[in-house]
């Protein structure tokens, strides 16, 4: 099995961060904006305009954020380097597979982190289990990560966590 990856590359996505997400005024954002709307800061290249000076106008949130590499799955592995602005049929789609995906790739970097960890062989295989669960063969739409057996292991990660903390902790 391979791990998709974790790592963010704004390059081979379509902005989808700066599109799917709402900005609440008890965020780090420095304007309100609904879900599915594109940022006014973004611009026609999928890129942030004031990328340079975030922090300083407020948008710390968007320094802090991270989609863990699922905003270039979807938007290459999904939907094949389509984006919403060449078909905007596809936004609401596309924005959707971002609020899936996201949470699965944080946890395979919880996973990821916990498997490096001197774990017992219980938990060992449990991390590996869950791992497994969350990466379904050959994926070609949001579906195959909205399965029940996706979604279960999805949400027994936080158990898991919770039993390997000590182990983490141990590593100082
Ligand atoms: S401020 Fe820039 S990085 Fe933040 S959501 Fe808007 S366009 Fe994206």
């Amino acid at each position: 099995m391979t791990l998709p990856d974790l790592t963010e590359d704004c390059s081979r996505c379509a902005a989808l961060c700066c599109l799917a997400y709402p900005f609440e005024a008890r965020e780090d954002f420095g304007l309100l904006k609904q879900a599915d709307t594109p940022c006014p800061n973004l611009a026609a290249n999928f890129q942030c305009s004031i990328h340079k000076d975030l922090a300083a106008c407020g948008f710390g949130g968007c320094v802090a954020y991270s989609c863990a590499g699922a905003g270039q799955r979807v938007t290459q592995d999904l939907f094949e380097g389509e984006t919403w602005r060449d078909d905007p049929d596809l936004l609401t789609h596309m924005t959707h597979a971002l609020r899936v995906l996201r949470p699965i790739h944080e946890a395979l970097l919880v996973l990821q982190e916990a498997a490096a960890l001197p774990l017992p062989r219980d938990l060992q295989e449990r991390c590996a289990g869950l791992t497994r669960a969350l990466c379904p063969g050959n994926p070609s739409s949001v579906w195959d990560f909205q399965e029940d057996s996706v979604q279960q292991a999805l949400a027994e990660v936080p158990e898991f966590v919770g039993r390997v903390a000590p182990f983490a902790q141990a590593q100082g």
